[in-house]
């Protein structure tokens, strides 16, 4: 089954005459290992996209199964699972605890799984080790260079293994240089079959995804396969 299967949504914002209607009608379904990049210009729904698939916001109309779980028929505690267990977050803003060590930062998601100490610990290496990141454990967030903490970010999305991992603008914040260290982790992970979606305005990024879907005014206008264009040998 696939990992995203988003039938028909729809969101408007408001009502009446000022009512703005977000999604206009996105169907979009991805299958487990997909890398799909969405990009648009600014006011096409992009963010609005990202957090109904991120469950943070409920479309007007539509269905979306997320992992085979019809997300609209939950609840606020049962979504709260949801986000946690099959879904991995990645911010342009990173968004790690100041003062705390990376691995720290990583066994956050676990906190809440009833899980010993001495597991997660385990597990949050482990997520370090695939983000290259392993030998930088007991460093906080202010010893790591950007690309580093993004990546540090990558790993406490990981730590869950969850379903889908959702990244908004995550270079964004990023030289190129950075960026290039974040893309690569990205090519990793497509590479041992983890399900991607990232958001951004950059074209070079984009162009890194092995899909690319357009938005233009609240509908997909393009979505297409690319066959690992601008990816490294
Ligand atoms: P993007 O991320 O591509 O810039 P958004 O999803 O933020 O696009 O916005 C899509 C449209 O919805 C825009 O016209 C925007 O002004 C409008 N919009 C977004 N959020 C809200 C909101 N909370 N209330 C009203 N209009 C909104
Ligand atoms: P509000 O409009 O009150 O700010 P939201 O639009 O964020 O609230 O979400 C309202 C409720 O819709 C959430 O509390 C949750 O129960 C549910 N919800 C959240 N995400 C989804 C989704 N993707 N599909 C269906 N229902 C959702």
């Amino acid at each position: 089954r696939p990992v995203l299967d988003v039938r028909d949504l729809t969101k408007v914002y408001g009502e009446g005459e000022t009512a703005v209607r977000a999604l206009d009608g996105v169907s979009l379904r991805a299958d487990r290992g997909d890398y799909v990049a969405v990009m648009g210009p600014s006011g096409s729904g992009k963010s609005t996209l990202l957090n109904i698939l991120g469950c943070l916001d409920a479309p007007t109309s539509g269905t979306y199964l997320l992992d085979g779980v019809d997300v609209g028929r939950l609840g606020d505690s049962q979504l709260a699972l949801v986000r946690n267990r099959l879904i991995g977050f990645v911010f342009q803003a990173f968004n790690l605890i100041p003062r705390t060590s990376a691995v720290a930062n990583v066994e956050l998601p676990l906190t809440y799984c009833g899980m010993r100490a001495a597991e997660r610990r385990r597990r949050a290496m482990f997520a370090l080790d695939v983000v290259g990141l392993a030998n930088r454990a007991d460093h906080e967030p202010n010893r790591l260079s950007g690309g580093q903490q993004q990546r540090v970010a990558i790993a406490r999305a990981l730590v869950t293994e969850p379903a889908l991992l959702l990244a908004d603008e995550p270079t964004g914040n990023l030289d190129s240089h950075a960026t290039e260290e974040v893309l690569s982790v990205f090519d990793d992970l497509h590479a041992v079959g983890r399900t991607i979606v990232l958001i951004t305005h950059e074209a070079d990024v984009g162009a890194r995804a092995d899909r690319l879907i357009r938005l233009l005014d609240g509908r997909i206008v393009a979505d297409v396969r690319q066959h690992r264009l601008g990816r490294h040998a």
